[in-house]
């Protein structure tokens, strides 16, 4: 097969210079590219019987013109055609538009097969494609022909012949790229053979079988580069093999005011034991909103500062950082150490002297937003760096960090819980740790979904709730009144619950504050200053109050599932009942059905998964930053169990030495290099 990469298109009869400029563009250029380029439906020739055909469905009928056809032209270049024809002792009629050439076709007893869509109650078919029965191409009747994405001037006939040509004159040559033993076991249909009849289909079955083994490949592929990619990266040294000393961790895990809960105890062991590994860590956390990450992150940093080292926390907000320093601090200090903030607050002179006492070793860990590693900011000895609630610590910022000598293990913290067929995918170089279990004595959040109108009712719901002594969150999606949107925005919102409330203090809270007034309004909120605090998303990540247990969201439609989970996520945090109320009215169906998800669950892995099921995969991380991989065959949400055992062979695969060794994996590895995953590595 590497020789039919290598093997130009234009060795095919009836590909010249134009020809092959034009299937270049498609991206095809070697026989291989060709042979690969998959259907990406089939167009169903067999034809069927009447009896069994659905309303609106596309279908070949046989049949015989009974009658004269009839024209119709209207408007500019428009035409009707329709005729009579006999089929199954049934009288149909037969529909063109704008085919009035077809009418030279049609003479009384001619028997046709035609191609199109099916309206049972008029018993009329309106055509697409039509075949004299005794023609070439009638040859067709019962089969599955494939319909390629089209490109430039090739067509359909073209593609098709090109390829059956390449099948017979090349077919002997594809050769099996996947390990035998699973072809066997998976029961994958012999490449050769699936290639053919991905094309070429001899039935339904036929094909199926053919799509099965080219999807499993094409996530076999995909696994085997993100599996080398994490088995060159351990092998790596370049990162620091920690010595942690556990007697110290045991002491602070049992200082803790509560037990930690298994699934916390678990992926502490999953982190110290990666943090002990020679390699860089590069592990995800993910967990659900209030299943406790920060005292695992505490755990970690301590680990770190007791091995000698330093740490970093970084997150998106002025806000957390605040947040985190708190909560780090009082964690942390009594156990000797030494805490720090770093962000954009802080007067140059503050700065300096952070940045000073980061450089002597005099803090051991420092909390900021991204800010934080960049330029003027150098560490004595960074060991550990924990990101939360940002995907955006990549291959760029590992760079920065190099380039200052530094190699510290990595862990990436999100509460945005992650489908795991995702995970695999998008973080797939990564080790992923789950907290997947929730402190005990936690009840689960009340959810309703009001309309609009029943606004009011809402707020008296909430003034209960206040007199009770809790407090509220109010978000809207906008900050200002807005000509363009009729949304609610939190400044107006803000001004009417102030006199819907004159017993209560209300708080304003957006983005655009500066951040000494956010930070002000945040700590009145805190303190319960404020019983209700109005406020845009700015809130939604890691802020924690736990006296707040009542939350109106305003025009919830206008956010995602994952956003309204994380927003939720803000009351429920103490030990009282919390409520939330999604206040929409949603135009579409889709709109009403994640209403009605959010109302039924509180599993932020269960609403991730049904928000993909909703969305599709491209949607879930929002198009342009997914990073999710383009499948030609594979579909992420119907093939997840084949991603899944991609993963687990594939990582197998490279830790055997004969898979780097063996003349049967040439294929592979020839594979890994074209692909820029190995270039020159050597494993033994
Ligand atoms: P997350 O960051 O995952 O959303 P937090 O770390 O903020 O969650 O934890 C939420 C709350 O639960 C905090 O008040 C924290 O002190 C508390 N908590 C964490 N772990 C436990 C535990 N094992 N048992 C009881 N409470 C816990
Ligand atoms: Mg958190």
């Amino acid at each position: 097969m590497t020789e039919l990469h290598q093997a130009p298109v234009s060795l095919l009869h009836g590909v010249g210079e134009e020809r092959a400029k034009a299937l270049a563009g498609m991206g095809i250029e070697s026989i291989a590219d060709l042979l690969e380029y998959f259907p990406s439906r089939y167009e169903d020739y067999r034809v069927r019987d009447l009896t069994e055909v659905k309303d609106g469905e596309r279908v070949t009928l046989a049949g015989t013109v009974y009658g004269e056809p009839s024209v119709r032209f209207y408007g500019k270049g428009k035409s009707r055609i329709s005729v009579k024809l006999v089929m199954d002792r049934v009288v149909v009629t037969a529909v063109w538009f704008n085919q009035s050439f077809v009418k030279n076709r049609l003479a009384p007893g001619k028997e046709v097969l035609l191609t199109g869509k099916w309206d049972k109650h008029k018993l009329q078919i309106t055509v697409s494609e039509m075949t004299e029965a005794d023609s070439e191409r009638a040859a067709k009747r019962g089969e599955l022909a494939p319909v390629y994405p089209l490109r430039g001037d090739v067509t359909h006939a073209i593609l098709r012949k090109l390829i059956m040509q390449a099948l017979r004159q090349y077919g002997k040559e594809i050769a099996e790229i996947l390990p035998a033993d699973i072809v066997e076991r998976y029961r994958l249909m012999p490449r050769a053979q699936a290639i053919e009849a991905i094309h070429f289909p001899a039935d339904a079955e036929n094909g199926r079988q053919a799509r099965r083994r080219i999807m499993f490949e094409e996530l076999f592929l995909f696994q085997l580069k993100i599996q080398t990619l994490r088995r060159i990266n351990r092998q790596q040294t370049e990162g620091t093999a920690l010595n942690i000393p556990m007697e110290e961790v045991r002491q602070f895990v049992s200082s803790l005011p509560f037990p930690l809960t298994e699934a916390q105890k678990r992926v502490v062991k999953e982190i110290l034991d990666d943090m002990r590994a020679p390699h860089s860590m590069n592990r995800l956390l993910q967990g659900d909103v209030g299943s406790g990450k920060t005292v695992v992150a505490a755990i970690a940093l301590l680990a770190a500062v007791k091995a000698g080292y330093q740490g970093a926390l970084m997150v998106p907000t002025e806000i957390l950082a605040e947040q985190h320093l708190q909560s780090l601090t009082s964690l942390l200090s009594p156990h000797g150490v030494q805490v720090a903030l770093l962000s954009g607050s802080l007067t140059a002179k503050r700065r300096r002297e952070v940045i000073g006492a980061l450089q002597m070793g005099l803090v051991d860990v420092v909390v900021g937003t991204h800010a934080l590693i960049q330029e003027d900011v150098f560490f004595s000895r960074l060991g550990l760096v924990i990101t939360d609630e940002q995907h955006r610590f990549g291959v760029e910022q590992r760079r920065i960090l190099r380039n200052k000598g530094l190699t510290p293990d990595v862990l990436f913290m999100t509460a945005t819980p992650i489908p795991r067929t995702l995970a695999i995918t998008a973080f797939g170089d990564m080790d992923v740790s789950t907290i997947d279990q929730m402190p005990a004595g936690r009840k689960p959040i009340e959810t309703t979904w009001k309309k609009h109108e029943q606004f009011p009712a809402v707020l008296e719901q909430m003034r209960a709730e206040l007199r009770r002594g809790r407090q509220a969150y109010v978000i809207c999606p906008l900050i200002e009144e807005s000509e363009k949107l009729d949304v609610q925005n939190a400044i107006d919102v803000h001004a009417q619950l102030t006199q819907v409330f004159p017993e209560f203090g209300v708080g304003l809270m957006h983005g655009r504050l500066p951040a000494k007034e956010k930070d002000a309004v945040m700590q009145a909120f805190l303190a319960g200053e404020y019983a209700v605090l109005v406020s845009t998303t700015v809130v939604e990540v890691g802020v924690n109050v736990p006296n707040a247990t009542y939350m109106v969201i305003y025009d919830a439609e206008r956010f995602g599932l994952a956003q309204l989970h994380q927003l939720r996520g803000r009351v429920g945090r103490g030990s009282e009942q919390s409520f939330c109320v999604l206040i929409a009215d949603p135009k579409s169906e889709i709109g009403k059905e994640r209403m009605r998800v959010m109302c039924e669950t509180t599993d932020g892995f269960e609403l991730s998964q049904r928000d993909l099921e909703l969305r599709g995969p491209g949607d879930f991380f929002g198009t342009k930053q997914s990073g999710l991989p383009e499948f030609k065959v594979a579909d992420l949400m119907s093939d997840y169990k084949a991603l899944e055992v991609a993963r687990q062979e594939t990582a197998r695969l490279v830790a055997e030495r004969s898979f780097w060794q063996e003349e049967r994996f040439h294929w592979l590895r020839q594979y890994l290099r074209r692909e820029g995953v190995l270039d020159g590595t050597v494993f033994d």
